[in-house]
Protein backbone atom coordinates (compact mmCIF):
# COMPACT_ATOMS: atom_id res chain seq x y z
CA UNK A 1 0.00 0.00 0.00
CA UNK A 2 1.11 3.82 -0.89
CA UNK A 3 2.00 5.63 1.98
CA UNK A 4 3.74 8.87 2.80
CA UNK A 5 4.89 8.72 6.31
CA UNK A 6 3.52 10.60 9.56
CA UNK A 7 5.11 12.16 12.56
CA UNK A 8 3.15 13.22 15.34
CA UNK A 9 3.43 16.07 17.17
CA UNK A 10 2.09 15.54 20.76
CA UNK A 11 1.70 17.61 24.37
CA UNK A 12 0.33 15.08 27.56
CA UNK A 13 -2.15 17.97 28.70
CA UNK A 14 -4.43 18.18 31.97
CA UNK A 15 -5.98 15.31 31.35
CA UNK A 16 -3.10 13.35 31.11
CA UNK A 17 -3.63 11.82 27.98
CA UNK A 18 -0.86 12.65 25.09
CA UNK A 19 -2.70 14.07 22.02
CA UNK A 20 -1.90 16.48 18.76
CA UNK A 21 -1.23 15.86 15.35
CA UNK A 22 0.51 14.75 12.93
CA UNK A 23 2.50 15.59 9.93
CA UNK A 24 4.42 14.34 6.83
CA UNK A 25 7.94 13.24 7.84
CA UNK A 26 9.29 15.08 5.01
CA UNK A 27 8.02 18.46 6.08
CA UNK A 28 9.74 18.03 9.55
CA UNK A 29 12.75 20.81 9.39
CA UNK A 30 9.83 23.24 8.53
CA UNK A 31 7.24 21.81 11.18
CA UNK A 32 9.89 21.51 14.07
CA UNK A 33 10.37 25.47 13.38
CA UNK A 34 6.69 26.18 12.60
CA UNK A 35 5.04 23.71 14.55
CA UNK A 36 1.28 22.94 13.62
CA UNK A 37 -1.76 24.39 14.98
CA UNK A 38 -3.03 24.15 18.36
CA UNK A 39 -6.26 25.55 19.91
CA UNK A 40 -6.75 26.76 23.77
CA UNK A 41 -9.73 24.97 24.18
CA UNK A 42 -8.09 21.53 23.60
CA UNK A 43 -6.71 21.95 27.02
CA UNK A 44 -10.31 21.64 28.62
CA UNK A 45 -11.29 18.22 27.07
CA UNK A 46 -11.13 15.72 29.27
CA UNK A 47 -9.76 12.14 29.53
CA UNK A 48 -13.52 11.43 28.82
CA UNK A 49 -13.49 13.46 25.74
CA UNK A 50 -15.93 16.39 26.96
CA UNK A 51 -14.85 19.88 26.88
CA UNK A 52 -14.85 21.49 30.12
CA UNK A 53 -15.93 24.91 30.78
CA UNK A 54 -12.95 26.56 28.98
CA UNK A 55 -12.30 30.32 29.59
CA UNK A 56 -11.25 30.74 26.05
CA UNK A 57 -14.13 29.37 24.05
CA UNK A 58 -13.62 29.14 20.44
CA UNK A 59 -11.35 31.67 20.09
CA UNK A 60 -7.00 32.13 20.08
CA UNK A 61 -4.45 29.98 18.10
CA UNK A 62 -1.44 28.54 19.47
CA UNK A 63 1.08 26.49 17.81
CA UNK A 64 2.42 22.86 19.19
CA UNK A 65 6.35 23.24 18.38
CA UNK A 66 8.35 19.64 18.74
CA UNK A 67 11.51 19.48 20.47
CA UNK A 68 13.61 17.62 18.05
CA UNK A 69 15.52 15.92 20.69
CA UNK A 70 12.66 14.01 22.11
CA UNK A 71 11.81 12.53 18.67
CA UNK A 72 10.97 9.20 18.98
CA UNK A 73 10.98 6.78 15.62
CA UNK A 74 10.66 2.78 16.38
CA UNK A 75 10.04 0.02 14.44
CA UNK A 76 9.10 -3.13 15.80
CA UNK A 77 9.87 -5.00 13.25
CA UNK A 78 6.48 -7.00 13.63
CA UNK A 79 5.24 -6.16 10.00
CA UNK A 80 3.02 -3.09 11.59
CA UNK A 81 3.76 0.67 10.86
CA UNK A 82 6.72 2.47 12.28
CA UNK A 83 5.71 4.44 14.96
CA UNK A 84 6.90 8.02 15.11
CA UNK A 85 5.89 10.72 17.56
CA UNK A 86 7.64 13.88 19.27
CA UNK A 87 6.71 16.00 22.36
CA UNK A 88 7.00 19.39 22.07
CA UNK A 89 5.61 22.80 23.72
CA UNK A 90 2.50 24.52 23.15
CA UNK A 91 3.32 28.43 22.18
CA UNK A 92 1.73 31.56 21.52
CA UNK A 93 2.23 32.64 17.87
CA UNK A 94 5.61 34.97 18.83
CA UNK A 95 6.99 31.87 20.60
CA UNK A 96 5.90 32.87 23.81
CA UNK A 97 5.42 29.83 26.52
CA UNK A 98 1.40 29.41 26.65
CA UNK A 99 0.06 29.74 30.35
CA UNK A 100 -1.79 26.24 30.30
CA UNK A 101 1.16 24.22 28.12
CA UNK A 102 2.82 21.83 30.72
CA UNK A 103 6.41 21.32 29.35
CA UNK A 104 6.61 24.82 29.34
CA UNK A 105 4.64 24.83 33.52
CA UNK A 106 7.96 22.36 34.72
CA UNK A 107 10.31 24.32 32.64
CA UNK A 108 9.64 27.05 34.48
CA UNK A 109 9.31 25.08 37.94
CA UNK A 110 12.83 23.69 37.18
CA UNK A 111 14.43 27.26 36.35
CA UNK A 112 12.78 28.57 39.64
CA UNK A 113 14.72 25.56 41.81
CA UNK A 114 17.65 26.34 40.12
CA UNK A 115 17.50 29.83 40.99
CA UNK A 116 17.14 29.44 44.79
CA UNK A 117 19.37 26.41 44.87
CA UNK A 118 21.49 25.97 42.47
CA UNK A 119 20.12 22.29 42.08
CA UNK A 120 18.90 20.93 38.69
CA UNK A 121 16.56 18.11 39.42
CA UNK A 122 17.24 14.56 38.07
CA UNK A 123 14.03 12.11 38.10
CA UNK A 124 12.91 8.65 37.08
CA UNK A 125 9.38 8.08 37.26
CA UNK A 126 8.43 4.27 38.38
CA UNK A 127 5.59 2.74 36.42
CA UNK A 128 3.05 -0.02 37.70
CA UNK A 129 0.10 -1.05 34.80
CA UNK A 130 -2.00 -3.80 33.95
CA UNK A 131 -2.73 -6.19 31.46
CA UNK A 132 -6.62 -5.64 30.36
CA UNK A 133 -7.09 -9.27 29.80
CA UNK A 134 -7.44 -10.93 32.98
CA UNK A 135 -5.32 -14.05 33.35
CA UNK A 136 -3.49 -14.49 36.66
CA UNK A 137 -4.38 -17.29 39.29
CA UNK A 138 -2.72 -17.84 42.31
CA UNK A 139 1.31 -17.39 42.96
CA UNK A 140 1.27 -15.48 40.15
CA UNK A 141 3.02 -11.99 42.77
CA UNK A 142 6.46 -11.70 41.56
CA UNK A 143 6.45 -15.72 39.75
CA UNK A 144 9.26 -16.69 37.25
CA UNK A 145 6.27 -19.10 35.80
CA UNK A 146 3.67 -15.79 35.63
CA UNK A 147 6.98 -13.46 34.32
CA UNK A 148 7.47 -16.58 31.80
CA UNK A 149 3.90 -16.26 30.13
CA UNK A 150 4.52 -12.24 29.13
CA UNK A 151 8.41 -12.27 28.88
CA UNK A 152 8.33 -11.82 24.88
CA UNK A 153 5.66 -8.75 26.20
CA UNK A 154 8.52 -7.70 28.83
CA UNK A 155 11.53 -8.70 26.34
CA UNK A 156 9.73 -6.35 23.80
CA UNK A 157 8.94 -3.08 26.02
CA UNK A 158 12.42 -3.04 27.10
CA UNK A 159 13.97 -3.05 23.54
CA UNK A 160 11.23 -0.88 22.20
CA UNK A 161 12.05 1.69 25.29
CA UNK A 162 15.46 1.47 24.44
CA UNK A 163 14.85 2.55 20.69
CA UNK A 164 12.77 5.51 22.15
CA UNK A 165 15.58 6.93 24.22
CA UNK A 166 14.78 5.59 27.97
CA UNK A 167 17.48 3.30 29.64
CA UNK A 168 15.22 0.22 30.65
CA UNK A 169 16.08 -0.53 34.35
CA UNK A 170 14.19 -3.15 35.10
CA UNK A 171 10.26 -5.52 34.30
CA UNK A 172 8.49 -7.31 36.28
CA UNK A 173 5.51 -9.13 37.32
CA UNK A 174 4.12 -7.13 40.23
CA UNK A 175 2.09 -8.46 43.54
CA UNK A 176 -0.98 -7.44 42.17
CA UNK A 177 -3.05 -9.55 39.69
CA UNK A 178 -2.25 -9.36 36.26
CA UNK A 179 -0.36 -6.59 37.29
CA UNK A 180 3.34 -5.43 36.43
CA UNK A 181 5.96 -2.26 36.93
CA UNK A 182 8.45 -1.32 34.90
CA UNK A 183 11.12 1.31 35.50
CA UNK A 184 14.03 3.12 33.97
CA UNK A 185 17.17 5.58 35.02
CA UNK A 186 17.42 9.05 35.89
CA UNK A 187 17.06 11.89 33.84
CA UNK A 188 18.04 15.60 34.18
CA UNK A 189 14.94 17.81 34.31
CA UNK A 190 12.00 18.30 31.45
CA UNK A 191 13.38 14.95 30.02
CA UNK A 192 12.49 12.92 33.25
CA UNK A 193 9.10 13.59 32.56
CA UNK A 194 9.48 13.25 28.77
CA UNK A 195 10.34 9.97 29.19
CA UNK A 196 7.77 8.76 31.51
CA UNK A 197 5.03 10.09 28.59
CA UNK A 198 7.61 7.63 26.37
CA UNK A 199 7.43 4.68 28.51
CA UNK A 200 3.49 4.95 28.74
CA UNK A 201 3.16 5.01 25.06
CA UNK A 202 5.94 2.68 24.48
CA UNK A 203 4.39 0.18 26.71
CA UNK A 204 0.97 1.00 25.86
CA UNK A 205 1.69 0.40 21.87
CA UNK A 206 3.96 -2.76 22.37
CA UNK A 207 0.97 -4.05 24.41
CA UNK A 208 -1.78 -3.42 21.82
CA UNK A 209 0.65 -4.96 19.14
CA UNK A 210 1.01 -7.87 20.84
CA UNK A 211 -2.44 -8.45 21.51
CA UNK A 212 -2.10 -8.07 25.18
CA UNK A 213 -3.28 -4.59 25.80
CA UNK A 214 -2.60 -2.56 28.96
CA UNK A 215 -3.77 0.16 31.57
CA UNK A 216 -2.14 2.65 33.41
CA UNK A 217 -5.62 3.53 35.56
CA UNK A 218 -4.77 4.47 39.02
CA UNK A 219 -6.96 1.61 40.51
CA UNK A 220 -9.11 -0.94 38.74
CA UNK A 221 -11.28 -1.77 41.52
CA UNK A 222 -11.45 -0.19 44.97
CA UNK A 223 -10.68 -3.87 46.85
CA UNK A 224 -7.91 -4.77 44.18
CA UNK A 225 -4.46 -3.16 44.41
CA UNK A 226 -3.30 0.10 43.17
CA UNK A 227 -1.24 1.24 40.04
CA UNK A 228 1.32 3.55 41.15
CA UNK A 229 3.64 6.07 39.46
CA UNK A 230 6.20 6.86 42.12
CA UNK A 231 8.00 9.58 41.38
CA UNK A 232 12.42 8.95 42.25
CA UNK A 233 14.68 12.62 42.50
CA UNK A 234 17.36 13.18 43.46
CA UNK A 235 20.03 16.42 42.73
CA UNK A 236 23.26 17.54 40.84
CA UNK A 237 25.46 20.84 40.73
CA UNK A 238 25.65 23.22 38.35
CA UNK A 239 28.59 20.98 37.55
CA UNK A 240 26.90 17.85 37.52
CA UNK A 241 28.20 16.52 40.67
CA UNK A 242 25.52 14.63 43.12
CA UNK A 243 24.37 16.89 45.53
CA UNK A 244 21.42 14.87 47.32
CA UNK A 245 23.05 12.91 50.14
CA UNK A 246 25.20 14.16 53.30
CA UNK A 247 26.62 10.91 54.77
CA UNK A 248 26.61 13.26 58.34
CA UNK A 249 23.22 14.42 58.34
CA UNK A 250 20.03 12.49 59.82
CA UNK A 251 19.02 9.61 56.87
CA UNK A 252 21.78 11.12 54.89
CA UNK A 253 20.03 14.27 53.71
CA UNK A 254 21.85 17.08 52.66
CA UNK A 255 20.30 20.35 54.23
CA UNK A 256 18.71 21.26 51.22
CA UNK A 257 17.52 17.66 49.99
CA UNK A 258 15.71 17.96 53.63
CA UNK A 259 14.04 21.03 53.07
CA UNK A 260 12.73 20.39 49.36
CA UNK A 261 11.45 17.41 50.90
CA UNK A 262 10.11 19.55 53.41
CA UNK A 263 8.27 21.52 50.89
CA UNK A 264 6.70 18.60 49.25
CA UNK A 265 5.25 17.54 52.59
CA UNK A 266 4.13 21.23 54.16
CA UNK A 267 2.14 21.91 50.38
CA UNK A 268 1.32 18.58 49.58
CA UNK A 269 -2.30 18.40 50.17
CA UNK A 270 -2.61 21.61 48.16
CA UNK A 271 -0.76 19.69 44.83
CA UNK A 272 -1.80 16.59 45.24
CA UNK A 273 -5.08 17.41 43.10
CA UNK A 274 -2.34 18.02 40.32
CA UNK A 275 0.02 14.38 41.05
CA UNK A 276 -2.95 11.84 41.49
CA UNK A 277 -5.91 14.25 39.42
CA UNK A 278 -8.62 11.63 38.85
CA UNK A 279 -12.00 10.82 40.99
CA UNK A 280 -10.93 6.91 41.50
CA UNK A 281 -6.61 8.63 42.76
CA UNK A 282 -8.18 8.63 46.18
CA UNK A 283 -9.19 5.34 46.31
CA UNK A 284 -5.44 4.55 46.00
CA UNK A 285 -4.28 6.97 48.48
CA UNK A 286 -5.67 5.50 51.52
CA UNK A 287 -3.66 3.73 54.28
CA UNK A 288 -2.07 0.17 53.75
CA UNK A 289 -2.17 0.20 49.98
CA UNK A 290 1.48 0.78 49.79
CA UNK A 291 0.94 4.28 48.71
CA UNK A 292 0.21 7.53 50.71
CA UNK A 293 -2.64 8.57 52.83
CA UNK A 294 -0.52 10.82 54.70
CA UNK A 295 2.11 13.84 54.55
CA UNK A 296 5.10 11.62 55.48
CA UNK A 297 8.78 11.01 55.42
CA UNK A 298 9.88 7.52 55.45
CA UNK A 299 12.91 5.38 55.37
CA UNK A 300 12.92 2.82 53.42
CA UNK A 301 8.92 3.17 54.49
CA UNK A 302 6.20 1.88 51.26
CA UNK A 303 3.51 3.45 53.07
CA UNK A 304 4.94 6.87 53.19
CA UNK A 305 3.91 10.16 50.64
CA UNK A 306 8.03 10.59 50.32
CA UNK A 307 10.78 7.54 51.18
CA UNK A 308 14.41 8.07 51.00
CA UNK A 309 15.55 4.63 48.57
CA UNK A 310 18.02 2.44 49.57
CA UNK A 311 21.57 2.77 48.56
CA UNK A 312 24.14 -0.62 48.28
CA UNK A 313 27.50 -0.49 49.24
CA UNK A 314 27.52 -4.01 46.89
CA UNK A 315 27.04 -1.02 44.30
CA UNK A 316 30.22 0.23 42.06
CA UNK A 317 28.22 3.56 42.28
CA UNK A 318 28.77 5.89 45.08
CA UNK A 319 26.47 5.98 47.66
CA UNK A 320 26.07 9.84 46.88
CA UNK A 321 25.48 9.02 43.43
CA UNK A 322 22.59 6.62 44.40
CA UNK A 323 20.87 8.20 46.88
CA UNK A 324 17.76 9.25 46.17
CA UNK A 325 14.33 9.68 47.50
CA UNK A 326 10.54 8.93 45.83
CA UNK A 327 7.07 10.51 45.61
CA UNK A 328 4.00 7.46 45.75
CA UNK A 329 1.03 9.53 45.49
CA UNK A 330 1.50 10.12 41.83
CA UNK A 331 -0.56 8.06 39.23
CA UNK A 332 -0.48 7.92 35.03
CA UNK A 333 -3.84 10.38 35.40
CA UNK A 334 -1.56 12.82 35.71
CA UNK A 335 0.76 14.64 33.12
CA UNK A 336 4.20 13.79 34.11
CA UNK A 337 4.87 17.29 33.70
CA UNK A 338 2.75 18.82 35.96
CA UNK A 339 4.00 16.24 38.67
CA UNK A 340 7.30 17.00 38.25
CA UNK A 341 6.54 21.03 37.74
CA UNK A 342 4.54 20.42 41.39
CA UNK A 343 7.07 18.80 42.83
CA UNK A 344 9.62 21.19 41.98
CA UNK A 345 7.82 24.21 43.19
CA UNK A 346 7.00 22.88 46.42
CA UNK A 347 10.42 21.78 46.83
CA UNK A 348 11.71 25.18 45.97
CA UNK A 349 9.23 26.46 47.93
CA UNK A 350 10.56 24.58 50.80
CA UNK A 351 14.70 25.51 49.87
CA UNK A 352 13.67 29.38 50.30
CA UNK A 353 11.49 29.06 53.45
CA UNK A 354 14.57 27.00 54.79
CA UNK A 355 12.22 24.57 56.15
CA UNK A 356 13.99 21.95 58.87
CA UNK A 357 14.32 18.59 57.32
CA UNK A 358 11.49 16.21 58.07
CA UNK A 359 11.50 13.72 61.19
CA UNK A 360 11.24 9.62 59.82
CA UNK A 361 8.38 8.48 60.51
CA UNK A 362 8.53 4.79 62.17
CA UNK A 363 5.22 3.54 62.50
CA UNK A 364 1.29 2.99 60.69
CA UNK A 365 0.27 6.84 61.10
CA UNK A 366 -3.33 5.35 60.57
CA UNK A 367 -3.75 4.51 64.02
CA UNK A 368 -2.82 7.55 65.62
CA UNK A 369 -5.74 10.00 66.88
CA UNK A 370 -6.67 13.18 64.84
CA UNK A 371 -5.19 15.10 68.14
CA UNK A 372 -1.52 12.97 67.99
CA UNK A 373 -0.81 13.50 64.05
CA UNK A 374 -1.95 17.33 64.15
CA UNK A 375 0.44 17.64 67.57
CA UNK A 376 3.44 16.42 64.68
CA UNK A 377 2.25 18.29 61.98
CA UNK A 378 0.76 15.23 59.97
CA UNK A 379 -2.59 15.79 58.09
CA UNK A 380 -4.73 13.13 56.10
CA UNK A 381 -4.37 14.14 52.41
CA UNK A 382 -7.29 14.85 51.00
CA UNK A 383 -9.88 11.52 50.62
CA UNK A 384 -11.43 12.99 47.02
CA UNK A 385 -10.51 14.79 44.21
CA UNK A 386 -13.29 17.38 45.13
CA UNK A 387 -12.05 18.05 48.16
CA UNK A 388 -8.38 18.25 46.85
CA UNK A 389 -9.32 20.64 44.30
CA UNK A 390 -10.26 22.62 46.82
CA UNK A 391 -7.44 22.43 48.81
CA UNK A 392 -5.49 23.44 45.34
CA UNK A 393 -7.87 26.10 44.46
CA UNK A 394 -7.66 27.35 48.01
CA UNK A 395 -4.06 27.99 48.21
CA UNK A 396 -2.56 31.24 46.35
CA UNK A 397 0.55 30.21 46.58
CA UNK A 398 0.06 27.39 43.87
CA UNK A 399 -1.45 29.81 41.55
CA UNK A 400 1.67 32.19 42.29
CA UNK A 401 3.94 29.01 41.34
CA UNK A 402 2.54 27.44 38.51
CA UNK A 403 0.24 30.52 37.01
CA UNK A 404 -3.25 31.48 38.01
CA UNK A 405 -4.79 31.24 34.41
CA UNK A 406 -3.45 27.46 34.34
CA UNK A 407 -4.70 26.44 38.19
CA UNK A 408 -8.40 28.78 37.46
CA UNK A 409 -8.20 26.33 34.04
CA UNK A 410 -7.13 23.01 35.82
CA UNK A 411 -9.54 23.14 38.61
CA UNK A 412 -12.31 24.11 36.25
CA UNK A 413 -11.00 21.17 33.75
CA UNK A 414 -11.18 18.77 36.75
CA UNK A 415 -14.56 19.86 37.97
CA UNK A 416 -15.88 18.75 34.42
CA UNK A 417 -14.72 15.39 34.39
CA UNK A 418 -15.95 15.27 37.76
CA UNK A 419 -19.25 16.63 36.30
CA UNK A 420 -19.50 13.94 34.32
CA UNK A 421 -19.04 10.61 36.14
CA UNK A 422 -21.10 12.08 39.08
CA UNK A 423 -23.70 9.74 39.09
CA UNK A 424 -21.58 6.20 38.78
CA UNK A 425 -20.73 3.81 41.59
CA UNK A 426 -16.59 4.01 42.27
CA UNK A 427 -16.49 0.55 40.33
CA UNK A 428 -18.27 2.20 37.55
CA UNK A 429 -15.97 5.21 37.27
CA UNK A 430 -12.96 2.72 37.72
CA UNK A 431 -14.14 1.22 34.67
CA UNK A 432 -14.50 4.84 32.97
CA UNK A 433 -10.92 5.55 33.77
CA UNK A 434 -9.36 2.21 32.91
CA UNK A 435 -10.92 2.56 29.32
CA UNK A 436 -8.73 5.45 29.00
CA UNK A 437 -5.96 5.26 30.66
N1 LIG B 1 0.93 -0.57 44.10
C1 LIG B 1 1.43 0.38 45.07
C2 LIG B 1 0.95 1.79 44.68
O1 LIG B 1 -0.19 1.92 44.35
C3 LIG B 1 2.94 0.34 45.21
C4 LIG B 1 3.52 -0.99 45.54
C5 LIG B 1 5.06 -0.93 45.56
O2 LIG B 1 5.63 -0.47 46.56
O3 LIG B 1 5.66 -1.24 44.55
O4 LIG B 1 1.66 2.74 44.72
MG1 LIG C 1 5.81 -1.38 42.54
Amino acid sequence: MISNPLMFAATSDFSGVTRGKAFPLKDMEKRFRQGVGWTPTNVQITCFDTIADSPFGSFGDLILVPDADTAVTLDLEDGGPIERFVLGDILHLDGDPWSCCTRSILKKALKRLENVSGLRLVAAFEHEFQARDKSDGPGEAFGLASFGKHRQFGETVMAALETAGVKPDTFLKEYGSDQFEVTNGPDLGVTAADTAVKVRAVTRLVGERMGEPVTFVPIRDPAGVGNGVHVHMSFVDEKGAPATYDPDAPWGMSAKTGSFIAGILKYMDSIVALTAPSAISYARLTPHRWSAAFNNLGYHDREAAVRICPVTSASADSAARQYNFEYRAADAAASPYLVLAALAHAGAQGIEESLAAPQVTEEDLSELSPDALSERGFVRLPQSLDDALERLAGNALIAQWIGSEAIDTYVKHKRGELAHIADLTEAERCARYEAVY
